[in-house]
């Protein structure tokens, strides 16, 4: 059910955004989701479906990028990707780290049909939680 609540909420954030920039068709919809979100990416997706089935978005494309996790060191600030959930900065070896990335999910941009000819337009980070 965790994943059919954040569609509905990627899903109300697109049609605002697309109500506020009178967009009349979205083609796609870019998704990043940090791997420290507990949500599976193929039950997001049939939720996202799912939903838009008969709406007006409906045959939009939606794409899920997984983000990475990255930790930064309290003891000697170095920051680096978190790997096999090992909570150790891999430079000194002290477990005081810190998550600085792997738990958003954003809609990073929604593309629409290329009318202007200056390439795909892009909306901005919405955070959607
Ligand atoms: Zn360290």
């Amino acid at each position: 059910m965790h994943e059919l609540a954040i569609a509905e909420n990627i899903l109300r954030n697109v049609l605002k955004f697309r109500d506020e920039n009178s967009i009349t068709t979205v083609e796609a919809i870019n998704i990043k989701i940090g791997v420290l979100q507990q949500v599976s990416s193929e039950s997001l997706l049939f939720s996202l479906e799912t939903l838009t089935k008969g709406t007006e978005l409906e045959g939009a494309r939606f794409n899920l990028e997984k983000v990475d996790a990255a930790i930064e060191c309290n003891a000697c600030g170095k920051k680096s990707i978190l790997r096999d959930y090992l909570f150790r900065c891999p430079a000194c070896g002290k477990s005081d780290v810190k998550v600085i990335a792997g738990r958003e999910l954003f809609i990073d941009s929604i593309e629409i049909p290329d009318e202007t000819d200056d390439g795909k337009d892009e909306c901005p980070m919405l955070n959607v939680q």
